[in-house]
């Protein structure tokens, strides 16, 4: 479920294309009318995603509404902006996981390909953070080429010294800014994923309609 369409970074791959604009879903509808429905339906797991899930000024406000239906939340964030209070409330209010996306293992790569390069150091500490309390499921990665092969053997590191389940490899969607020009798309299929402007942030972003294909590949190491 998308909560908001906005995000505090500008990733060059990010498929919704997500930017510092856009609409919140309101805690009221979710509380009165979408979780409900979503619970008469029998669901019994919700997935949170954006944009940033934690850029919603009432995420922990949504998963309590969640968990008072008896239904699961995992939430996927960049992890940059995930308080130790919001981290608290989370575990304390139990059945709720955490995956993290971390693209390589270095502050340059990462930084450059997420648009914020300080944001390495930030998602790594949510991480360890996450761990202790026992809320990291996984870590989400989309391989590229400013990421050394070997980078990969230390996110697996990482994720199983966090207690994580799993690493997940999603490959590039081309799609939002993931797609470019089809110039761009075809020299990233060829190049296995690689994105040719990884700088690029003047354009306007596009927004789609179509759903958001959550592609897995095989996960590593663990
Ligand atoms: S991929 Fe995720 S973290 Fe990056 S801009 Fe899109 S919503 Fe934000």
């Amino acid at each position: 479920m998308q909560i908001t369409e906005r995000c505090n970074l500008h990733c060059a791959h990010c498929f919704v294309s997500a930017g510092r604009e856009g609409l919140d879903l309101a805690l009221e509808d979710l509380r009165e009318r979408v979780l409900p429905r979503l619970r008469a339906a029998r669901v019994s797991r919700v997935t949170l995603t954006g944009g940033e899930p934690f850029a919603h000024p009432d995420v922990v406000d949504i998963v309590r509404v969640a968990r008072g239906l008896r239904m699961g939340v995992t939430l996927c964030t960049n992890g940059t902006l995930v308080s130790e209070e919001a981290m608290d409330t989370l575990a304390a209010l139990g059945r709720v996981s955490v995956n993290v996306s971390l693209d390589g293992f270095s502050a340059r790569g990462h930084g450059k390909f997420r648009g914020a390069p300080a944001s390495f150091e930030r998602t790594v500490a949510t991480v360890r953070a996450l761990g202790e309390r026992g809320l990291l499921k996984g870590l989400l990665a989309t391989p590229n080429a400013l990421a050394d092969a070997s980078e990969y053997e230390e996110l697996c590191a990482l994720a199983r010294s966090c207690g994580a389940e799993y690493v997940l490899m999603n490959p590039l969607a081309s799609m939002g800014r993931g797609a470019g020009t089809p110039a761009r798309r075809r020299r990233g299929a060829a190049a296995g994923y690689r994105l040719a402007d990884v700088g690029a942030r003047g354009r306007r972003p596009r927004r789609r309609a179509d759903p958001v294909p959550q592609r897995r590949a095989a996960a590593v190491g663990l």
